[in-house]
């Protein structure tokens, strides 16, 4: 592989995100949201107006540091030998609307996607969407993939919205996080409050949490729970 022209320190970010990038599409697999090489997980190289991608069409069981792909953030390849995700101009557009996010995911998750086909948000019905969403997960337009639209859909629906998820309408799920490994969790908590939530509905009507509630949940998990 030909390699950019890059500082030791900013070679070590780099090479740190490759592997970063790498290991979390294996999460993806884990947590069953993909099917046959459909689904990406990006990072945000710190410090560079860099990010690291999946090679598009390699099999998961193939992707390794080395054949991830880097590209600037208008989404051109910096180093690679593959072509970047067919995704790709979706996470660049993220990244160069949004500073301050660090990493983004893409998935057709079934139970996610399901909502989306019908265009209709996730209702926040469960203390664990309150925690980690802070209210409903959103819809975002439908977009065809091949310019910016993507992109600016992701960002119109998740800019002023606590949600690090949108429901891209007819289509599926993307994330952001201030990394990649954050912006995976959102994937795979996605996934569970849609699938929690569609059982639910098949035995009645779930009921609302009060938006007091919500904002205490939100603020306690966001603030509070984990190792500080
Ligand atoms: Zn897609």
């Amino acid at each position: 592989m030909t390699e950019t022209t890059l500082s030791a320190p900013s070679r070590q970010a780099v090479d740190a995100v490759r592997a970063d990038v790498s290991t979390l599409h294996a999460e993806l697999v884990r947590y069953n949201l993909v099917a046959w090489t459909a689904g990406n997980v990006s990072g945000r190289v710190p410090g560079e107006d860099l990010f690291v991608i999946k090679p598009s069409g390699v099999d998961y069981d193939a992707l390794a540091p080395e054949n991830m792909i880097l590209c600037d953030l208008d989404g051109n390849v910096v180093e690679g030998d593959h072509s970047p995700s067919s995704d790709t101009a979706a996470h660049a557009y993220v990244y160069r609307a949004m500073p301050e996010i660090g990493g983004v995911v893409h998935t057709h998750s079934t139970y996610a996607s399901a909502w989306a086909a019908r265009g209709e948000e996730i209702p926040c019905v469960l203390t664990a969407m309150a925690d980690e969403f802070g209210g409903p997960i959103p819809v975002g337009p439908f977009a065809l993939i091949g310019d910016d639209s993507i992109g600016q859909g992701i960002v119109a629906t998740l800019r002023g919205s606590r949600s690090p998820a949108v429901l891209m309408q007819n289509h599926g799920v993307f994330t952001i996080g201030k990394n990649a490994r954050a912006a995976v969790k959102a994937a795979v908590m996605c996934e569970d409050v849609a699938r929690t939530v569609h059982v639910s509905r098949q035995l009645g009507e779930p009921l609302p949490i009060a938006q007091g509630d919500i904002d205490r949940l939100y603020d306690r998990y966001q603030n509070v729970y984990g190792q500080r």
